[in-house]
């Protein structure tokens, strides 16, 4: 197959207003995860094509971009998320390729995008700093100030929601970006990147340069002249970056992964939260970071909550991404072997249901069918480790101690959500669970874009989304004045 996304050569990067090869002239393949075919070649971009990105967005920092006005820049934004309406069935075909995700997901997904443009265009000039009452004749204020240059370093599994999320943010608030997409999965990256330069943001405010994490990501988390990094990712690189960023001393937010639960009390609504349940463990292959791959559940209704959720799994069906099933293949066969690895190390838990491959799913492809064990120990590595994978555990609980005991008992703290009639409960919940966010009778929240996200322990720390994320993305000066 032979991919163009928007007319574009994908084996070039976006620096300043041109797409142009990396100076290497090396190139990697891109794989179609639904059969293992080559979908195209992108660029190999290294050091030398993210100090050229880098210095792109540098003058664009210092020069129109720099000066352009909150409006300006929102309009701007808001220009984005039109056309990224107007290609939505492009970009949902090409995430459907290229990252394996069925084509409703993927549209979500370029709806989500579109939807982050608008909410940070609108956002872009309602920022502000503060008057602060200080001593007799003085005039003091604070101001909101852009980073700069700011480096994002992205994965494969929501390659358009993550750039909307963190690009978005922060051009709202007026930094040069330059965007480093998963070499699995960067096609919509790079149409993005086209797409903003169609809407006219100013060159170099926005660069893109794919290629390997060890090259490209590792020679923009090191760049000295980058003020921040955004970094969504697995624990091991997070570490990395931020190892970088100690060495240059520049603030760094991460969104790393999660074993994030659903707590289901035996007053709960069990008719409500079934398709809650199943799907946040299977969105996407389960390769979400905010997937909830743990449901504890009262162990009164055990049994009841095993049986309903059972009977969801053997109705699921995995296939092609462009055949619209439940779910997809995973992203590649190296991801499929990690998975297919924890569920070896399931074999001493009870399989309570799986799901089934689809008979005609081409040979090449990475499929695994969702699997759904009960689980009685809750130190075991199904409820502890990230899976990234179309796996659930379900696991019993016996009061309300235990179950925020075992809910809190991993290293990770992303999303948890609460599922229960008893409103006094609900607050103590929400109180108690360690996470970035919590859910009462829902999760998810069906994405939202307007709602703060990041975790604490190893899911990271920082907030992206909401307006909380323009925080993040600018530095804060105080300004004294003396007038007597
Ligand atoms: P990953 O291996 O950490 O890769 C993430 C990005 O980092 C990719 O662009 C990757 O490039 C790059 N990278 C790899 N090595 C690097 C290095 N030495 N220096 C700089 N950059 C480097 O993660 P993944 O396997 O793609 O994604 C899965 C993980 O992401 C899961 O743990 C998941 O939970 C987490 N995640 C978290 C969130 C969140 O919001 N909290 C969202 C999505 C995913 P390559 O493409 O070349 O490897
Ligand atoms: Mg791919």
């Amino acid at each position: 197959m032979d991919i163009r996304p928007l007319g574009l050569d994908p084996s070039h990067c976006l620096i300043g207003a041109e797409w142009i090869a990396p100076k290497s002239g090396q190139t990697l393949p891109l794989i179609n995860p639904s059969d293992g075919t080559a979908l195209c070649d992108i660029a190999a971009g290294d050091a030398e094509d993210i100090n050229a990105a880098v210095a792109s967005a540098r003058a664009a920092f210092e020069g129109p971009w720099g000066r352009a006005t909150a409006v300006e820049r929102g309009r701007v934004l808001a220009r984005i998320g039109q056309l990224v309406l107007e290609h939505k069935d492009e970009l949902a075909r090409l995430e459907a390729l290229d990252v394996g995700k069925p084509y409703k997901q993927a549209m979500a997904d370029v709806v989500a995008l579109a939807r982050y443009m608008e909410f940070y265009a609108g956002a872009a000039d309602k920022l502000h700093g503060q008057t602060i009452p200080y001593l007799d004749g003085y005039t003091v204020y604070t101001l909101r100030e852009p980073h700069g240059v700011t480096g994002h370093i992205i994965p494969w599994n929501y390659p358009m929601q993550i750039i909307g999320r963190s690009v978005g943010a922060a051009l709202a608030v007026g930094n040069a970006c330059v965007l480093k997409p998963a070499e699995e999965a960067c096609l919509t990256a790079l149409a993005f990147g086209e797409l903003a330069r169609r809407a006219g943001l100013p060159a170099g405010a926005l660069n893109v340069v794919p290629g390997a994490g060890a090259q490209a990501g590792a020679a923009l988390s090191a760049h000295e002249d980058v003020d921040h990094l955004s970094f969504t990712g697995s624990v091991g690189v997070g570490k990395l970056i931020q190892t970088s960023a100690a060495e240059n001393i520049v603030p760094v937010t991460l969104e790393l992964g999660g074993k994030s639960p659903q707590v289901v009390f035996e007053d709960a609504d069990f008719d409500a939260a079934l398709p809650f349940l199943v799907n946040a463990g299977i969105q996407n292959a389960g390769q979400t970071c905010s997937a909830s791959s743990r449901i504890l559940v009262h162990e009164s209704r055990f049994d009841e909550l095993l049986n309903a959720m059972s009977g969801r799994y053997t109705s699921l069906k995995a296939g092609p991404a462009l055949d619209d099933l439940d779910v997809g293949p995973l992203v590649s066969q190296r991801q499929k072997q990690i998975v297919e690895g924890f569920i070896a190390k399931g074999g001493d838990l009870e399989l309570a249901a799986s799901g089934e491959i689809v008979g005609d799913a081409p040979e090449g492809g990475a499929y695994v069918a969702p699997r759904l064990f009960a689980c009685h120990e809750p130190d075991h590595t199904l409820a502890q480790d990230e899976v990234f994978g179309p796996v659930q555990v379900v696991i019993p609980f016996r009061d309300e101690d235990h179950a925020v005991a075992i809910a809190n008992g991993t290293r990770y703290g992303l999303v948890a959500s609460c599922w229960t009639r008893d409103g006094a409960r609900q607050m103590r919940l929400a109180r108690k669970l360690r996470a970035g966010q919590v859910f009462l009778n829902n999760y998810g929240a069906g994405g939202g874009v307007e709602l703060p996200f990041g975790g604490t322990g190893l899911s990271g720390h920082g907030r992206e989304k909401g307006f909380e994320a323009l925080y993040g993305f600018t530095s804060l000066k105080t300004v004294a004045a003396y007038h007597g």
